[in-house]
Formats: structure tokens, sequence, C-alpha cells
């Protein structure tokens, strides 16, 4: 189709900066790097439930027809770059020229219902194919997306009545008033007035005549009656080109002279006035004329909420124009449709999945290569689940909201389901039947039925539950803090080279100093990880984080079965000649309670300094029962307390440095005084504070062994404790058991070994 109408490659359908891209992974070697990418909008449009996604016949048609022509390639030689010389070597061109897409493409079938954050379409294969495509795809799906939801919307305020579009001539530009009126039929209109349009797709066309046929004539009852001899089996009068009350009795009048003759007179439209008066006032005069079968068609700048008030007000027309504000989407002009990789293949066999960063939860996109699972049950649709099918899924799942973690939905095992992307280029080539029009037509309306009437409400519908598989949400959780700590850690390398002060504080200067440290033994310069088990504790401690009440398993960052470490901590302390632990001590204007940001709630992440704060419930405020250490553990054998987390404006999950990197407390000279080298590391969470202080012990220069039962980790904020783990492994961490730790009793209380 898209050949037909243009007769010439479409393949610069793209921004240029696609090609510059391209140009570089050609010219780095990086292009045949595999890579995924999805398409997806962040918010479904005007203001509604859902969209109808539409695009995937137009993109089938631009991908089998994708070439680099000749002349493609006399125009990309022509540009030249800054420097005056060509913009691309002329082998890079012959390159694009011989290139064949042999990429995987699934997408949502055209008229499937969606909504944000799912993708519609997903794209693999080399990275230089995939971003190529960009552009050109983003422009098929956002518009026709778009004008295929308006439509939709336009036909549930319709109910069964028809519609006709008739937007051509004020749509955006030529492709704008095809493509408009195609997406526009998908979505629920039933004919359109585009004569092209009906060619090229088979979309049924229908007119009659305008205000200038009445004009031309000396009167209108002349207009009508010659029309009617023009046309007897086409008529439909429009009345309003002087007094609409008087046009319907002459439709009338030639209406009898019609039916004399052996014809259906169709109807009459009204394009102007009051419509639910007007419509009323002609059906009754229609009605008493014995037209009962005549249609009252009404257009006038319609759109579904027009549609919706003259329902109400009890208009009687039984076919809807609708043009201008269908077809250039008057009250939202745009998708807001994104394109993001996903995930790469760096050499090796296993994908690299990958989240583009923002300080905007909703602007960070998801990681994986994903797959949409539709759940119904008897009464419908329940709720969708975006997966990574890498995962291995079983038993029952567990959806995560996108923009607030802390909303969840569990579905059970059994439950039916679909999965909306289909196969369609596989290795370049086509897979897929493209259905026609009308079928695909009837199959929005058919996944329409199965929707609950809350979800396609116009005006405040419900938000239909779209989530991430648990899995996914975790993965994602972990990508955003590893890319974050990656961007700290760049970050850092910047202010030790003294190209930047924005790190320093208002804090202790000594901030400073470890940040040097933590240079040296960043994660390129990895410690090797110590023996787990030195041969004696002489010159061990344990350092035990956070065992605290507020993060009982009922507490108020509740971790789940936090109090079964309790007795081996315990246990342990008995081993050791010195104990720490650190104490959570928050007062309770802290940054990181999610209460005292207006804007904000639990679960959202807020750039405080040089880092993003997650934002919990409020916890462990000071002198508070929260703050206070877990029931029954033998805090009287613990050396010294080290509070943290007690300046309002930075939060501190370690024991040693605050979440800027500053010096937080004394525990390290406390150590290093006590002539420790080796801290073993116990309580809680598994996943932050411990995880934190135990990386930061590495740095410090500590050997760290950390004793995974006399840890617990928090599930609620979906960061993986396996994931803790692995990048404790990673960061120079050892592991042990409490039951390895075959070590003679020496710690008697407190009291023996106190220093300072
Ligand atoms: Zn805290």
């Amino acid at each position: 189709m898209l050949y037909r109408l243009y007769r010439e490659s479409l393949s610069l359908l793209t921004d240029l900066y696609q090609l510059t891209m391209a140009y570089g992974h050609w010219k780095t070697g990086s292009h045949t790097k595999e890579a995924v990418y999805h398409l997806s909008f962040r918010k479904n449009p005007f203001n509604g439930g859902y969209a109808v996604a539409c695009g995937l016949s137009t993109m089938v048609d631009f991908i089998n027809n994708f070439r680099f022509d000749e002349s493609d390639r006399e125009y990309l030689s022509t540009l030249k770059g800054h420097d005056d010389e060509p913009l691309f070597e002329e082998k890079f061109l012959q390159y694009l020229s011989n290139l064949r897409l042999d990429i995987d493409i699934q997408a949502v079938p055209d008229g499937t219902i969606v909504f944000a954050h799912e993708p519609l379409v997903r794209v693999s294969g080399p990275i230089i194919q995939c971003q190529i495509l960009e552009t050109a795809l983003l422009t098929i799906f956002n518009f026709q997306t778009l004008i295929a939801t308006k439509a939709s919307r336009i036909r549930e305020s319709a109910g069964d009545k028809s519609i006709l579009e008739f937007g051509l001539r004020r749509a955006q530009g030529i492709d704008g008033g095809l493509t408009a009126s195609l997406a526009a039929y998908v979505g629920g209109c039933d004919a359109t007035s585009n004569v092209l349009a009906g060619k090229l797709f088979g979309i049924p066309v229908s007119g009659t005549h305008a205000h200038s046929w009445i004009m031309s004539f000396e009167d209108e009852l002349e207009a009508f009656m010659a029309y009617a001899q023009a046309m007897p089996n086409n008529c439909v009068f429009l009345v309003d080109t002087y007094d609409t009350i008087d046009g319907v009795a002459h439709a009338i009048e030639v209406a009898k002279w019609l039916k004399k003759n052996g014809h259906q007179f169709l109807g009459i439209r009204l394009d102007s006035g009051d419509l639910a008066y007007l419509s009323i006032e002609a059906r009754r005069m229609l009605d008493q004329a014995g037209f009962e079968d005549a249609a009252i068609v009404a257009s006038n700048d319609l759109d579904e909420h027009i549609i919706n008030s003259l329902n109400a007000q009890n208009a009687k027309v039984s076919v809807w124009g609708v043009g201008t504000k269908l077809v250039t989407s008057y009250d939202q002009p745009a998708l807001g449709g994104v394109y993001k990789l996903s995930a790469v293949k760096d050499g090796g066999r296993s994908w690299n999945y990958k989240v583009k960063l923002s300080e905007q939860a909703i602007k960070i996109s998801n990681p994986g290569i994903q797959q949409v699972r539709r759940f119904r049950d008897e009464d419908g649709y329940i709720a969708d689940m975006i997966f990574n099918i890498e995962d291995n899924l079983h038993g029952e799942s567990v959806i995560v909201d996108p923009l607030d973690m802390t909303r969840r939905k569990r579905i059970s095992a059994g439950c039916k389901f679909n999965d909306l992307l289909v196969p369609v280029f596989a290795n370049g080539r086509q897979v897929y039947n493209v259905p026609g029009l009308s079928q695909t037509k009837a199959f929005v309306a058919a996944q329409l039925e199965i929707f609950h009437p809350t979800y396609k409400r116009i005006l405040n519908p419900h938000q239909y539950p779209v989530g991430l598989e648990i899995g996914l949400h975790e993965m994602k959780t972990d990508l955003i803090l590893k890319e974050r700590e990656n961007l700290q850690g760049r970050k850092d390398l910047h202010s030790k080279q003294g190209r930047s002060h924005s790190l320093e504080r208002k804090k202790e200067p000594s901030g400073f100093i470890k940040q040097d440290v933590t240079i040296k033994a960043g994660p390129s310069t990895k410690k090797q990880n110590p023996a787990a088990l030195p041969s004696s504790l002489e010159k061990s401690a344990l350092v035990i984080v956070d065992a605290q009440k507020g993060f009982g398993s009922s507490g108020e960052l509740p971790v789940a079965r936090a109090e079964e470490i309790v007795p081996i901590l315990n246990e342990l302390m008995d081993i050791f000649p010195l104990v720490v632990a650190t104490q959570d001590w928050h007062p309770a204007d802290h940054v990181s309670f999610a209460i005292n940001h207006a804007d904000k709630k639990i679960g959202d992440t807020l750039r405080v300094g040089n880092y993003d704060q997650p934002l919990f419930p409020m916890h462990c405020i000071e002198n508070t029962k929260g703050s206070q250490f877990l029931d029954n553990l033998n805090v009287e054998k613990i050396h010294r307390i080290f509070k943290k987390g007690m300046d309002p404006d930075v939060d501190c999950f370690s024991g040693f440095l605050d979440c800027e990197g500053a010096k937080a407390t004394e525990l390290e000279s406390y150590l290093k005084d006590n002539g420790v080298e080796h801290i073993f590391v116990a309580g809680l969470a598994t996943n932050y504070c411990v995880k934190q202080t135990a990386l930061d012990g590495v740095k410090l220069g500590f050997d760290v062994t950390l004793i995974e039962d006399a840890c617990r980790g928090i599930d609620r904020v979906g960061f993986r404790i396996k994931t803790a783990i692995q990048d404790m492994k990673n960061g120079g961490v050892a592991f042990a058991a409490s039951k390895d730790l075959n070590y003679s009793t020496v710690n008697r209380g407190a009291k023996k070994k106190a220093s300072k």
C-alpha cells in the first residue's frame, strides 16, 4: 500500500540521528550486536481508560519494502559534516544499500485494546537495524493508535448508531488524511468520505451533497428534486442551508416523490443549529409523513463528549457524522509513544537488560524481553501483566503497579489468559497474515465487550490494572539501583579528578578522604574476596546492622521473619571479642520518609544531593519504639552502638558512610583503633543497610564476611535479595553461615571489652 502510494523507498523516513548512530555502530563494529527494543506509550490518551493499538498493517508494508535504494544512497552521499567533508563514508552507504532486514518483530494485532506501559511492538535483532526503524515505527503507531482510540471513544458514545468519518478536508495533510480514515475505521467508524482511502483500504465510502449544491439552484426544493432525479437511490438531503424546519418539509416532499417512483428515501442531514431540538422536531415530522425508516444524520464539530451530551438530551440522531475533531485528534494532538532499548547481548549468550533512568518514575523504561499476558475470569478481563519471556513463570502471578510498587495484584495459577504480542517477522520474513480491516474492526468491538464498562467510560474511567510481573519488577528495580550506583561511581571519579566540586557538603571534610578510598577499591579494582573464616576471631568484630523493632516483621518498614535472627545473633555475640551495632535513628522530618514530600508516595524515589533516595514509610524515629532493638536481643553484649541517619537531609544505609558517600559515624575509626581487620556483618535488611555496610567495609579496607542466616531482607520494595547477595559477592564480600563459626566463647559481656 505504501509503495502504491509513494512509489519510492521510504527508508529515509527517519531522523538523521538514526543514521548517524547507525554509522557510529557500523564504524565501531558494534552494529551486529543483538538488541531488543519495545514501542510503548506512557499514558492512555484523552485521559481515557485504554487505547486501541493500530499501525501493524502499515508497519508490515513498510518493513517489506524497506530498502536504501540508489536515489537514497545518492542523496546521503551529498550530506556534509561541519568540516564540509561527506557525513557518511562511501563504504557505509554501500553497506546500507546492501542491508536486508533480518530482524524479528512481535506486535499486538491491529485493534488490540492496550494500556500505558504495554509494549505494542518488540523488535529484536542486530542493533543497527532495530535503531534505523525507530522513527518510522513511532510515526506509524503513534498517529494510528491515537486516531483509532479517538474513534473508539466516539463509537462508545454513539452506541449502536452509525458513524461516518468525513474529516479529510481538515486532516493533517495527505498522509494524515489517509491514515486517519484507516485508523478511524478500525476504531469504530462505519464509512468514510475519503474515496482514496476507500480504494486503498477497502473502507466503505459515503456521501451525498453539500450546501453548495443547494445554493447552485433557485431554491431548496428544486435542488433536492434535481438531486433525487440524478441519484434517486442515494438521497440524504442536507436541510439546514436556509431554514432547517422548512428544509425538512422540502425533503419530505421529495421523499414522497421518490416513494411514488419506487425509490427509498434515505434521510436528512443536520449540520448546524441546536441538534437536540432540531433532530427531535425532524424525527416527529418524518414519522408523521410515514418515513419512520429515514435516517437523521447529525454533524457539526462532533466528538464523543458532544455526542454524549446530545444523547442525554434525547436527540433523535441515527447517524453521527464526525470530522475535524476525530481526524486531527483535536483534544490531544499526539500520543507520546516511545521506542526503548531493553536488552543487548554483549558478545555472550545471555542478555544484558537495560533501563533508561529518569527523575520521573513514569519515564523509566522497562527492561527485559517483554510480553503482555491478559488475564480474564467469567466476568471479563481482570488485569494485564508485562513479563520477561526469559523468566520461567509458574504458579500464582504477582503483578506490581509500575508507578506505585506498593500496589500489587495476585492472579491465581489456573486463571485463563492470552498473550498479546504475536510473531510478525522472523529473520526479516513476514510470518503473520494481516487480517482485513473489517475483521480488525470487529476485533476491537469484541474485546471491548469483555472489559467492564467502568474502564471504557469517557470521563474519569477506572484504571484497568496493568503491571509488571514481580520478577520483572525486581529486575527493573535492581537495574535502576545499579545504574544509579554506576552513575555515582562515575561522578565520584570526576570529583577525584578535580573536575567537579558538586559533592562538597556541609559535613566534615573527612568524608572526602573516605571517598578517595572508595575510588581506589572501587568496582574496577575489585578486591579479592577474603577467606570467609579466619583461624581466630582475635582481630574480628561482629557488626550487627539495624536489628530494630522498626524493621521487625510487624514493624514500620517490615522485614519478614526478622525476629528469627535474634537467637542467632545472641549466640554469635558470645564468640566475638568485639561486638558493635548500628541503629537507624531518624528525626521525624527525615528525607527518606515519603510523608515528608507533598507529591510523593512510598516507593517513589527522589533526587537528593547526588543520590536517588528511595522513599519509605516513617520508621525508626529517634526515641520511639520503632528505634529500639528487637526484643530478646542481648543488648548488654554490644560494646558500642553507632546511631545513623540523624541528618534530616541525607539518608544513611551503611554503618560507615551516608548515601552521599560522606563519613557518617565513628565506626571505622573505632574498629581500627581496636585492631579489627575482619568484620562479620549481620542484621537487617540484607538488601539495604546490611549490603551497604558490608560493601563500605570492603572499601574501607576490612575483610568482610556476611553471616547469611543472621540476616533478613525486605521484599516489600521489590529489590531482590539474591541480587543484593550477588552484588556483595562482586564487591568483595565473603559469605558464611553461623553454624560454620566454630570458635570458642569469649564475650562474657560488654563491660570487659568496652573501649573508649
Ligand atoms: Zn532508615
